[in-house]
């Protein structure tokens, strides 16, 4: 990679690390080195990072909290630019505000994109706000969340897009910000637009509506944390489903037992729970997770994905679709 010195010149010659390893960035404790690694720490320190590699045209990624990737074992062959950039502020309420704040309606809030998903929440409920109290259990970040459309309980609607107002994106093609509103993103299950185009989060505005009590606000986030813990294999390095969750129009051809979608059930009825390649197993508590049991590489993780959509496609003609995003080279991702 060329013009390594300036590059590492502009974002700070200490800021930058050479051969930092990936493992220690990712909730799957997975991957190999990148070459370039710099740690964003205000949409400042992201915004000069992303243009740095747009201008000297050197790969990049974005990593947020590492909660929804594969990092290939050999690593990423580029700059890798952590976002640690974290910020919220309430920044406009609409009602009749007063002493007591009992006739406000609806509110602003502002978040730099390397915020927790759960800090937002917990700052959301904090001020008697609704809508995104159910990401008091999601990892993650708001950028890695925008892109995936991070959601909990998909049946009630819950999905992180459907409180977005406007956000600050960096454009891969002009190499410049621009702002856009909640439609741009066309956010439905795990999709959103950025998802194509590989456009960077800045930072967000979401709009809230005032709840009447704080007390249901914090009921419901802790009703979602309480049935994480009973559905998933808490404690464990993974990086949440693998798979989205089929269509319902395959769920009907299947006939699925009360129609469900969850890809868990197929992976179940596919004898494949607890089936362990290397380090990396299926989990036993929620079979669309795959964890790393001890020393997993990626390529392992691979082969039980690979393995799983083999046997999906030959049993069911389903083409399941990962969930995660691939970071770096893999010699053998099939479709
Ligand atoms: C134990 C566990 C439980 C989980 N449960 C849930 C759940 O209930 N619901 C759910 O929706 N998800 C869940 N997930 C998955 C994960 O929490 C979400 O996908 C989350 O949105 C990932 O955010 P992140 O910041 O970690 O993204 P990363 O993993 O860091 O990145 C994911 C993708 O987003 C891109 N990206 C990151 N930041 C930005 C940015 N600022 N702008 C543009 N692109 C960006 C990356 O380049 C990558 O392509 C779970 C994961 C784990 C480990």
């Amino acid at each position: 990679m060329g013009n390594l010195e300036e590059i590492k010149t502009i974002l700070g010659p200490l800021r930058v690390y050479e051969n930092e390893p990936l493992s220690r960035h990712t909730y799957f404790k997975i991957g190999g080195p990148a070459r370039l690694f710099f740690e964003a720490k205000t949409v400042d320190d992201l915004k000069l990072a992303v243009e740095t590699a747009y201008r000297y045209q050197i790969p990049f990624v974005v990593l947020g909290g590492g909660a929804n990737v594969l990092v290939s074992d050999r690593g990423f062959e580029g700059l890798v630019i952590k976002n640690k950039a974290t910020g919220i502020k309430l920044i406009g309420l609409k009602g009749t505000i007063g002493k007591t704040g009992k006739g406000i309606k609806n509110a602003l809030v502002w978040t730099a994109s390397g915020t927790p998903m759960n800090q937002l929440a917990r700052f959301t409920i904090d001020q008697t706000l609704e809508g995104l109290e159910f990401l008091l259990s999601v990892p993650g970040t708001i950028g890695g969340g925008l892109k995936i459309n991070a959601h909990f309980n998909v049946e009630k609607h819950e999905f992180i897009g459907n409180r977005l107002m406007s956000a600050a994106l960096f454009d891969l093609k002009t190499g410049t910000t621009k702002s856009v509103n909640h439609d741009y993103f066309d956010f439905s299950y795990d999709h959103s637009k950025i998802q194509e185009t590989d456009e960077i989060v800045l930072e967000a505005i979401f709009k809230l509506d005032k709840a009447k009590d704080q007390g249901d606000l914090w009921q419901k986030a802790m009703d979602g944390i309480k049935r994480r813990n009973e559905e998933q294999p808490v404690g464990s390095a993974c990086s949440g489903c693998i798979f989205r969750n089929i269509s319902r129009k395959d769920a009907m051809r299947l006939v699925t037992p009360n129609l469900t979608t969850s890809t868990g059930y197929i992976i179940e009825s596919l004898g494949l729970k607890g089936t362990k390649i290397g380090g990396a197993a299926i989990s036993s508590t929620h079979t669309n997770f795959i964890i790393n049991t001890a020393g997993a590489t990626a390529g392992d993780v691979l082969k039980l994905i690979n393995l799983i959509k083999t046997k999906a496609k030959e049993k069911y003609n389903l083409d399941l679709k990962e969930e995660i995003f691939y970071v770096g080279d893999f010699d053998e991702i099939s479709n």
